[in-house]
């Protein structure tokens, strides 16, 4: 037994509820357990109990042992004057709490609870509920996978918010920046963002007109266009560069900051960097096209782009390949960027509107792509659950990521079905 533990114990009922009586003999019924406190002060406030025959409605402490209201220190402490029960497990020291009426509760919490929530605890697997969570029920199940993508747009688009400041509430930039970082992937996501960060949009928008322009300007942001080139196309971006360089004041980020190294060719940041300029060649007020547009049908097409033709040939500036492969964005990708920019940016700005209908549309994107395939999704799929949407992959991910891997069972609804289940 543990704090935690016993707190999630009272929180559910967890205990056997009936023919409960105080350590003096008094009838008890638990008429409301109370509202959780994480904050300074009782463990539960607000709650309702009938003592005998008296109603009682204030706060509750629990204790694993009666002595540790003496280590808290609580009989000095006004908080703890007025409570209307305090509930230990094991009534190790007794009257410490004054009049408070104390109920006991080890008689009613069975071993089973306890051995199970030993069981999750102790788990080495990396998901401690394995063989489990196949007893709960589906709409349950559901139910957790809708909570816990909100939880995780609220914790990303938290952050967005910030973007946004910074953007002067310029939707059309956050999109930028949002977006780049998306073409760096996992791996190259932060510097896409410096990079867009360290060029103003208006500027590659300005060259929409000429691919190799936009090119020459985000290559050589990127730190790219340093040093002696032997093909033609490097040397002219660089000519490009040098002279808007100079025309428009620009800092270039450093480019060490690029990850190349166990990534496949076609994830390289100069292909994803080519990408985008053939994104910003191609869009004309790509903000408002992605906000106005609902279904992956539509969207997809605005993000299918290819770099332009050196890259047919070339992976990186210099080295040619034997055989010429056109370098597309992609389905994945552009799944990728449905999920982890569009759906989330509509969301946003819909949340910002006050336009729940548009927050659902958004939401309903997500259940239009297809579910993501990695790491995380297949250990779950492995274990048998297997996300039916991207709104459910991007579930199982802040599932695993969030609760799993830090053993917060007793905060997942999974964790507290097979915890009821005794
Ligand atoms: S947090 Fe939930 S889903 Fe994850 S292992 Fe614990 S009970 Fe299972």
């Amino acid at each position: 037994m543990n704090e935690a533990l016993f707190q999630f114990i009272w929180q559910h009922s967890l205990y056997k509820v009936t023919n409960l009586h105080t350590v003096d003999g008094e009838p008890l019924t638990i008429m409301h357990s109370g509202r959780l406190n994480r904050d300074a002060g009782p463990d539960f406030l607000e709650a309702k109990i009938k003592v005998g025959n008296t109603i009682l409605v204030g706060n509750i402490e629990l204790h694993i042992k009666s002595s540790d209201w003496l280590k808290h220190g609580h009989q000095n402490d006004a908080a703890y004057q007025h409570l209307i029960l305090h509930v230990v497990y094991e009534n190790d020291v007794a009257n410490v709490a004054g009049n408070t009426p104390v109920l006991v509760l080890k008689p009613g919490v069975t071993h089973e609870l306890i051995n199970k929530y030993a069981v999750l605890m102790q788990s080495p697997q990396p998901l401690p509920c394995a063989g489990q969570h196949t007893k709960v029920r589906e709409i349950t199940k559901e139910g957790w996978l809708s909570r816990l993508l909100a939880e995780r747009w609220e914790q990303k688009l938290g952050d967005w918010n910030v973007l946004l400041e910074n953007a002067a509430e310029d939707w059309r930039n956050l999109l930028y920046w949002r977006m780049a970082a998306n073409f760096g992937f996992k791996t190259n996501a932060t510097p896409f963002l410096l990079l867009a960060q360290s060029l103003p949009l208006n500027l590659p928008v300005k060259q929409r007109e000429h691919l190799d322009q936009i090119e020459a300007l985000l290559f050589g942001q990127a730190g790219m266009l340093e040093g002696d080139f032997t093909d033609e196309y490097p040397r002219l971006l660089q000519k490009e560069y040098d002279y808007l360089r100079k025309k428009y004041n620009l800092t270039p980020i450093p480019g060490h900051l690029w990850k190349f190294l166990r990534m496949r060719p076609a994830n390289f940041p100069t292909i994803r960097i080519a990408q985008f300029a053939a994104l910003i060649h191609k869009s004309v007020h790509l903000f408002s096209q992605i906000i106005e547009t609902h279904s992956v049908k539509e969207i997809a097409p605005l993000l299918d782009v290819t770099a332009s033709s050196y890259w047919d040939t070339h992976f990186q500036f210099d080295v040619a390949q034997k055989e010429a492969t056109p370098k597309s964005l992609g389905k994945t990708s552009i799944q990728n960027i449905i999920i982890n920019t569009i759906a989330p940016i509509q969301f946003l700005y819909a949340a910002k509107q006050g336009t729940s209908d548009l927050q659902e549309k958004a939401l309903q994107l997500l259940e239009a792509v297809p579910a993501e395939k990695n790491n995380i999704t297949t250990m779950w799929a492995e274990n048998g659950w297997k996300a039916a949407s991207a709104a459910q992959s991007q579930a199982l991910i802040q599932l695993y990521n969030n609760y799993c891997g830090s053993k917060r069972c007793l905060e997942c609804t999974v964790g507290l079905n097979i915890l009821k289940a005794v």
